[in-house]
C-alpha cells in the first residue's frame, strides 16, 4: 500500500506552573508529530523527541524519500531515510524526524494487516507493563524539594511501585533531598535518581558513594554523555547501577555505549534514536551484551505506546520462572499533550498498563484537541533546506 501523504503538527502547551531541572526549566511541553497517510486512506500517527520545529523540519526533508513507498515495507523506508541523511546525521534531530516517521509506518502498518505492533514485532511476552513514575523535578529555586512530599505521596496512592527524582543541583542538597525520599516513600518502593549529567567524575563518585545506603536502583546520566570512559570507571566506583542512553542514537551509538562498558542500563529514546525499527536492533545489541533496556520516554501518548509494545516484546535474559517487571518510564509532569490528544486514555489498573490488542499503537488522535494545540510558528522554507543539504 503506497504512502500518499505526509503532515507535520507542532503543538504547544503552556504549562500552569513552571519546573525545573540540572539544566533549564520547563514553561511549556512543545512537540512534533507526524501523521503518514496511505492511498487508501489508513493513516498512522509518530512523535518525534526533539525541539519540535527542527523536527518539523528534518520531516519535511524526508518527505520525498518515504512518498510513494510501500507502508509495509517499514525497513526499506527507514534505509532510504537513513542513507539521505547519514553525511550530515549520524546522531542528533534529523534522526529524530526519521524516527517520527518510522513510528507512524509502524502503526499505519498495524493499521493496514489488522495487528498491534507488538505482533509485528515479533509478538507479545507480556501484555501488562508496570510504570515508573517520573517526576519529583524542582518547583521552587529557593526550596526546590518544595512539592516532594505531596507528589511521592500521590503517585503511592495511584499504585506506583516505583519513581524517579531529579538531583543535579550539589551533591550537599540532593544527599539531603534523597534522604528526604526515602523517608517518605519508606523501604518497599524503588527510587531513581537523574542529574541529566550534571556531574563530573568525581561529583557523580561522591554523590554516588553517600546515596548508595538509601537503596538506589539506577543512577541516570551522572555525567555528559560524551564520556564513555568516565561512565566506565564510574560504575567500578559504585554499588549503584548506571543508566544513560536518552542523549544516544542508533545501533552505532548503542554499540559504543555498550562496548565501553559504560552503563548497567540502556535508555534509548525511541522517538529519537531510529524509531521502531532501529529499537528492535538496538535491543537485539543489549540482549546480545547482557545489558538491560528500560527506554527513556518524554511526550505524547503516542510515544507512551510505542515504548509499551517495545517493552512487551523484550526477551527475557536469562529466563527465569519469576520474572522481575520490565519497567516503562511514564512522565506525571503536568502535559495536556500526553494525557488530552490521544484516545482511548492510558489507564493505569494495579500498578499496571496494559498493551493494546487494536490495530498499530491501538490509538487515535481527537483531531478537535489537537487543532486546539497546533501551531505554526514559522514556517520553514523546505526549497532552502534542501538546497543545503544537496538533495533532490
Ligand atoms: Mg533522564
Amino acid at each position: 500500500m503506497v504512502i500518499t501523504k505526509i503532515e507535520t503538527f507542532v503543538l504547544k502547551d503552556k504549562l500552569s506552573k513552571s519546573f525545573f531541572f540540572s539544566q533549564w526549566e520547563y514553561s511549556e511541553r512543545c512537540i512534533c508529530i507526524v501523521k503518514v497517510t496511505a492511498k487508501d486512506g489508513t493513516y498512522g500517527w509518530g512523535e518525534g523527541y526533539g525541539p519540535a520545529s527542527v523536527l518539523e523540519a528534518g520531516i519535511k526533508l524526508l518527505e520525498p524519500f518515504v512518498i510513494g513507498q510501500n507502508a509495509l515495507e517499514n525497513e526499506v523506508i527507514w534505509n532510504k531515510m537513513y542513507r539521505k541523511t547519514l553525511d550530515f546525521a549520524r546522531r542528533g534531530i534529523l534522526v529524530a524526524s526519521m524516527s517520527a516517521i518510522d513510528i507512524a509506518i509502524w502503526d499505519l502498518k498495524g493499521k493496514l494487516l489488522g495487528l498491534p505492533v507488538s505482533t509485528l514485532l515479533g509478538g507479545a511476552h507480556r501484555d501488562r507493563i508496570r510504570p515508573y513514575a517520573t517526576g519529583l523535578y524542582f518547583t521552587d529555586h529557593k526550596n526546590p524539594a518544595k512539592t516532594f512530599k505531596e507528589e511521592a505521596e500521590l503517585y503511592i496512592s495511584q499504585g506506583f511501585k516505583a519513581m524517579k527524582m531529579k538531583v543535579g543541583l550539589g551533591i550537599k542538597e540532593d544527599v539531603n533531598n534523597v534522604k528526604f525520599m526515602r523517608e517518605i516513600i519508606g523501604p518497599d518502593i524503588q527510587l531513581m535518581v537523574d542529574s541529566n549529567h550534571a556531574y563530573t567524575l568525581r561529583e557523580a563518585t561522591e554523590l554516588a558513594r553517600k546515596i548508595e545506603k538509601y537503596d538506589i536502583s539506577w543512577f541516570e546520566e551522572p555525567l555528559s554523555p560524551e564520556f564513555y570512559d568516565q561512565y566506565s570507571e564510574l560504575r567500578q566506583k559504585t554499588t549503584i547501577p548506571i543508566s544513560g542512553g536518552e542523549c544516544e542514537y542508533l545501533r552505532f551509538g548503542f554499540k559504543q555505549l555498550i562496548e565501553s562498558k559504560s552503563v548497567d542500563i540502556i535508555q534509548p529514546d525511541i522517538c529519537a534514536s531510529g524509531g521502531l525499527t532501529e529499537a528492535k536492533r538496538i535491543g537485539a545489541l543489549a540482549s546480545a551484551n547482557g545489558v538491560d533496556i528500560i527506554p527513556h520516554t518524554w511526550g505524547t501518548a503516542i510515544g507512551l505506546h510505542v515504548a509499551l509494545h517495545f517493552i512487551s516484546n523484550i526477551e527475557s535474559v536469562p529466563g527465569r520462572m519469576y520474572q522481575p517487571d520490565f519497567l516503562m518510564e511514564y512522565d506525571q509532569t503536568e502535559n495536556g499533550l500526553r494525557d488530552k490528544l490521544c484516545f482511548p486514555s492510558i489507564e493505569m489498573k494495579n500498578g499496571m498498563i496494559e498493551v493494546p490488542k487494536r490495530p498499530g499503537l491501538g490509538i487515535d488522535i481527537n483531531e478537535k484537541v489537537l487543532h486546539k494545540y497546533a501551531s505554526r510558528v514559522k514556517e520553514v522554507d523546505i526549497e532552502v533546506l534542501q538546497k543545503i543539504y544537496k538533495v533532490k
